[in-house]
């Protein structure tokens, strides 16, 4: 099931969805999905579909992966990104293959240390990580040039929008669960003003505040 084959049915399938990034593409394809899962499940990877992975959280939807990706690349090159929402790291890991360096925050900590030692696995070096609570970004590193959230919040964070470098991107789901919209909004220059795209109905795990040990 993890068949070059089975992989190449999955990348077929992004793009009759409307995935055009051949460098996102390219990147999906030579990235093994099953090691960021649980043994049981390892055999349904490469299946376009979002994945348990404990603690009450999912794997993202390999298409979505890929939609998330592509509009944080649509408007430019990203050198420094950072992810809200670790879990398993399988975003982080497509991503730390097409910018310069990511920054990473998981709220719950068996996740993080799970996903950590698949990065080191896979000799993905250039991914930085916490736990934390990633609701108020990470100051540290700021700013970046682009920020994805893979939980939704409410709605938009100020913090998020502060840690923004001129131009910087944030790709975001906002809303209740079971409905929410996935956002591309980026800041114009180095102003306060934000042009703000919504891009599809998208279902994510909510963004949840505080830390779990
Ligand atoms: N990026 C993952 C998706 C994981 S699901 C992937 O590639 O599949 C979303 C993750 O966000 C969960 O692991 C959840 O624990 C985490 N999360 C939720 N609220 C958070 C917060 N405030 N700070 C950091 N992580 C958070």
């Amino acid at each position: 099931m993890t068949s070059q084959r089975t992989r190449e049915r999955l990348i077929q399938r992004l793009q009759e969805q409307g995935i055009r990034d051949h460098r996102v593409l390219d990147v999906m394809r030579v990235t093994p999905r099953h090691i960021f899962l649980d043994e049981a499940l390892s055999h349904r990877a490469y299946e376009d579909t979002a994945l348990p992975i404990g603690y009450s959280q999912t794997i993202s939807q390999p298409y979505v992966v890929a939609l998330m990706t592509e509009l944080l690349l649509s408007r430019g090159p990203r050198d420094r990104v950072l992810e809200i929402g670790t879990g398993c790291g399988y975003q982080a890991a497509i991503l730390a293959q097409l910018v310069d360096k990511v920054y990473t925050v998981e709220r719950i900590k068996p996740l993080l240390l799970k996903a950590r030692e698949r990065f080191r696995r896979l000799g993905l070096r250039n991914i930085i990580s916490a736990h934390n609570d990633g609701a108020i970004g990470w100051a540290q590193y700021a700013p970046y040039d682009g920020i994805i959230t893979t939980a939704a919040p409410a709605r938009v964070p100020e913090e998020l929008l502060a840690q923004l470098a001129p131009d910087g991107v944030l790709v975001i789901p906002v809303g209740p669960e079971g409905d929410q919209e996935l956002r591309l909004i980026q800041r114009q220059g180095d102003s306060a003003d934000f042009d703000e795209q919504v891009i599809t109905r998208v279902r994510f795990v909510p963004l949840l505040s505080g830390i779990q040990r």
